[in-house]
């Protein structure tokens, strides 16, 4: 597929085209994108989707779909459909030559064990019986070295014995765990004989209970990589100070034959932070759990999932990876980077139409009952080829509340008694004055229209006005539901310091309104986009719109309204 967020050029993109010159991998470029399957993916995934499979599709290369799910307790099936779900909908494809390259670290939990049985053999790992307590302290600190374990010394025999029976069941969680023989002494604390397997009797969503031993992701995640063929193993920098470890897994593996070098090289980048936003996925799910948003694909949440139901479309989360880069240093972005992209992607190709969100009556006083009228607008200004919009001009209108105001301000050009205004594409009406209630509320506005001010038609043009306001004819409206949504916390680093996320929530950030819509928007689809003209890009939410009877969101509005975040921490 073209795809803009590949065109930059980048540091992996150094490392790639420096090997493919030393002819390193023969030209293959393979990578893998390796989802642990216990959430949503959000918007800090799409920068290493886009990434993975960027960097894989532009040197011919494939990228892999692997679900690492090592750990049986969190991981669930419902997980993994949604994950396959959004990077498809992100563009991205994991075939090649008719091959299809999804994989699932479950499915080398017998050649994981395996190994683990040959590191044992060669005297590079060994059981240890130490409590966790004693662990933890034997382990050192960033300034000590750590303490040898009184089992480091056990007989290969005994470590394969003990190991084995581990496997059987024989042993109760946390009684014994596997460890790597390397040095206590390193100052590199994942070096110091790192665990690769623990006793869990659990139930895994995919092996069910044939295991009671899990392998460790620092352990799993480099073999799996080789077993893959994966070239560049890209990931986030809080595994730099894992790579010594992920390079002596594989080294042993080689040194034993299992794996020919060269082996797959494991490459940092930043993480995406984005302001306004939070992206740590226990944290996500307590927000579905305790009810703050309504569910996972809620349009106010960073999940993938959560915006495309807002209506960010593929190609703009991808123009937004591609302004974003990858770089080695983690810094924060401006969630107004992302809703730009949305605006950049969205403004050459959605279609304008009229909305009015916040209703109040217009009465052409001078204007038939009886009477209507054609109107029409383009369908996009740039566009002309793309054709007219036709829509009816009546005695009542629908305008917004906003667009009327009895004691204006200064710099008003609105309608207000007295003055005049160009109803767009349609007629010059001069404000006659307002209904109100009981309470003085606003119940309908008043004019008198100028037959000769059609838009379009010669005598318009004897009409300067400074006011140009939006409407609907009251008869032929589509009333809808439309849901304004706006930044789920109003806080920008809501996560940060010893805050609590949650008391950032933006209460505003979901207001539903009564709409009455431009005629033609009644046939919109699901996933249907538009711009509505002076408000901003909205979509036909694709689980409630229902034939003829869109309901639509804001996905955002057509300035940034919160101002770039101050780029502190
Ligand atoms: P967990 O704490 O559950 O491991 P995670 O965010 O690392 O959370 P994974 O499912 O392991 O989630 O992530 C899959 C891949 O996406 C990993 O390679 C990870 O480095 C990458 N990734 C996750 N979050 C970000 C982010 N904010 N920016 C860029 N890449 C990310
Ligand atoms: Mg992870």
């Amino acid at each position: 597929m073209s795809n803009e967020s590949t065109a930059a050029s980048n540091f992996i993109r150094t490392i790639i085209e420096d090997d493919n010159r030393s002819g390193k991998w023969g030209g293959r470029v393979e990578t893998r994108f390796p989802p642990e399957p216990n959430g949503y993916l959000h918007i800090g995934h799409a920068k290493s989707i886009c990434l993975n499979f960027g960097v894989a599709g532009d040197y011919s290369g494939v990228c892999h779909l692997r679900f690492d799910d090592t750990n049986p307790e969190k991981e669930e099936t419902e997980y993994v459909g949604a994950i396959i779900d959004v990077v498809h909908w992100l563009g991205f494809a994991w075939e090649k030559d008719g091959r299809s390259h999804e994989y699932y670290a479950s499915d080398y939990f017998e050649q994981l064990y395996r190994y683990a049985e040959i590191l044992i053999e060669r005297g590079k790992a060994y059981v240890d019986s130490q409590s966790a307590d004693e662990m933890r302290i034997n382990r050192g600190t960033l300034t000590e070295p750590g303490k040898d374990s009184p089992f480091r010394t056990r007989s290969v025999e005994e470590n394969l014995d003990l190991f084995r029976r581990m496997r059987a069941g024989e042993f109760p969680d946390g009684t014994h765990v596997l460890r790597a023989k390397i040095d206590m002494a390193s100052p590199n604390i994942n070096l110091r004989d790192p665990v690769i397997y623990r006793i869990r009797h659990a139930h895994h969503h995919r092996t069910g209970d044939a295991w009671c031993v899990y392998p460790l992701y620092t352990y799993a995640h480099p073999i799996e990589d080789a077993i893959e063929n994966i070239t560049h193993s890209l990931c986030t920098l809080e595994f730099q100070d894992q790579r010594p470890f992920y390079d002596w897994v594989l080294g042993q593996l080689a040194d034993a034959g299992v794996f020919k070098r060269p082996l797959p090289q494991q490459i940092e980048f930043a993480r995406l932070k984005v302001t306004y936003a939070i992206t740590s996925k226990r944290k996500l799910l307590q927000l579905v759990n305790e009810g703050h948003v309504d569910g996972w694909d809620d349009p106010r949440m960073p999940t993938l999932a959560g915006l495309r139901r807002r209506g960010f479309t593929p190609s703009s989360i991808r123009l937004f990876c591609d302004r974003v880069g990858v770089a080695k240093a983690d810094s924060w972005i401006d969630m107004g980077t992302l809703e730009q992209a949305l605006r950049d992607d969205l403004d050459p190709i959605a279609p304008r139409a009229t909305a009015v969100l916040d209703p109040l009556k217009l009465i052409i006083d001078n204007y038939p009952a009886d009477q209507q009228e054609d109107c029409t607008a383009p369908i996009h200004p740039h566009h002309p080829e793309q054709g007219l919009r036709h829509f009816p001009f009546s005695r009542e209108l629908w305008i917004e509340r906003e667009d009327f105001n009895e004691q204006p301000p200064k710099g008003y050009f609105r309608l207000f008694p007295g003055n005049r205004v160009r109803l767009r594409y349609g007629f010059v009406v001069e404000c006659t004055g307002a209904d109100k209630d009981a309470d003085g509320k606003i119940t309908a506005v008043h004019c008198q229209y100028f037959p000769d001010s059609k838009s379009g038609t010669e005598g318009s043009n004897n009409y300067k006005v400074k006011g140009n306001i939006h409407w609907v004819s009251a008869a032929a409206a589509v009333p809808a539901e439309v849901r304004l949504y706006d930044r789920l916390f109003a806080d920008p680093y809501p996560d940060s310091g010893d805050k609590n996320f949650l008391d950032a929530i933006n209460p505003n950030a979901k207001r539903v309104v009564q709409a009455y819509l431009e005629p033609g928007t009644a046939q919109a689809q699901p996933e249907d986009r538009f711009q509505f003209e002076r408000h901003g890009y909205f979509v036909a939410d694709r689980v409630d719109s229902q034939p003829g009877k869109p309901v639509f969101n804001r996905i955002v509005s057509l300035r940034d309204s919160w101002g770039t975040a101050k780029p502190t921490r």
